[in-house]
C-alpha cells in the first residue's frame, strides 16, 4: 500500500523570516498531527537559504526537502549545494529535474541520474520530476518523451534503489499556468510511467514507487487526482505558499 504524499514546492519564494512564519502557523494549526493521523506524508521543498530555519522549526513533523543539489560532495561549483551540506541539516528529501531547472539551468536527465544516485547513496529521497512541453503534448509525443526521461533518470539503479525514488509527473504546460491536466490525462500518463517501471524493474518494485501529479493543483482539484489508481500524491507550487491553502490541500483529501 503506497502512502499518500503531498509535497509543496516553494520555488524562489519566501525569505527565512517568511518561511518561519509559515512554519509557526502550520504548527499552530496542528497540520503535521492531522497528516500523520490520516496516514498522509506531507512536506515542503524550500529554497536553500530557508532549509535550516524550516528544519529547525518543523523538526521531523513534516518532510523538509531541498529543491536541488549537486551530485559531488564538494568542489569549485559556485552557487551549488552539496548533499553533505543537506545531510548536516538533516534534510532527507530533494527535488531533482524540476522543469524550471531543466529549462533555465540545463538540467538534463543524465545530470538528474547522477544526482539521484548520489542522493540514494547518502540515504536521501529523490523526487524525480518529469513531464513534457505543450508542443510535445500537442504533437502526441508525451509518452515517448516521458519514457526517455524515466529510463535516463533511473539508469543503473538497482531494484532496491529504484523503489526509494518518488516520481513527479508534471506537464510543463500545466505548471503555474492554472491550466491543469485533467484527471484522465494525469492518470493516463502516471499509469504509463508505472508500466515503464514494470518493464524496467518488474511489478513488485513498480508498485512500490510513488508517483505524484503536479501542475496547478489546488485544494478544489487535489482529491480528484488522488482518487486515481496510479496517482499517489501531488507536487504543489503556488497553492503551497499560503499556509491556509496548504492545509486545505490536506483536508480536501481526508
Ligand atoms: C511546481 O512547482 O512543481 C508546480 C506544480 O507548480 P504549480 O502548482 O504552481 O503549478
Amino acid at each position: 500500500m503506497r502512502r499518500k504524499l503531498l509535497l509543496g514546492n516553494w520555488k524562489m519564494n519566501k525569505t527565512p523570516s517568511e518561511a518561519l512564519e509559515f512554519c509557526n502557523a502550520a504548527k499552530e494549526m496542528g497540520l503535521a498531527k492531522l497528516a500523520r493521523a490520516n496516514k498522509v506524508d506531507m512536506g515542503v521543498c524550500v529554497p536553500a537559504v530557508d532549509l535550516q530555519v524550516v528544519k529547525k522549526s518543523l523538526k521531523n513533523s513534516l518532510i523538509v526537502g531541498a529543491e536541488n543539489c549537486h551530485w559531488l560532495d564538494h568542489g569549485a561549483y559556485t552557487g551549488e549545494v552539496s548533499i553533505p551540506m543537506l545531510k548536516e541539516l538533516n534534510i532527507g528529501w530533494c527535488l531533482i529535474g524540476h522543469s524550471e531547472r531543466r529549462e533555465y539551468d540545463n538540467e538534463t536527465s543524465e545530470k538528474c541520474n547522477l544526482k539521484i544516485k548520489a542522493l540514494l547513496a547518502n540515504g536521501l529521497v529523490p523526487v524525480y520530476c518529469c513531464g513534457e512541453s505543450e508542443a510535445t503534448y500537442d504533437a502526441g509525443n508525451t509518452k515517448s518523451f516521458v519514457e526517455e526521461q524515466i529510463i535516463a533518470g533511473f539508469k543503473d539503479l538497482s531494484e532496491e534503489e529504484a523503489a526509494k525514488v518518488v516520481i513527479a509527473y508534471e506537464p510543463i504546460w500545466a505548471i503555474g499556468t492554472g491550466k491543469n491536466a485533467s484527471e484522465e490525462i494525469a492518470e493516463d500518463i502516471c499509469g504509463f510511467i508505472r508500466k515503464v517501471l514494470k518493464k524496467l524493474y518488474g511489478a513488485k518494485v513498480a508498485n512500490k514507487i510513488r508517483i505524484l501529479y503536479g501542475g496547478s493543483v489546488k485544494p478544489a482539484s487535489v482529491k480528484g487526482y488522488l482518487s486515481q489508481k496510479d496517482i499517489d500524491g501531488a507536487l504543489v507550487g503556488g497553492a503551497s505558499l499560503d499556509v491556509n491553502s496548504y492545509k486545505q490541500l490536506l483536508t480536501a483529501i481526508l
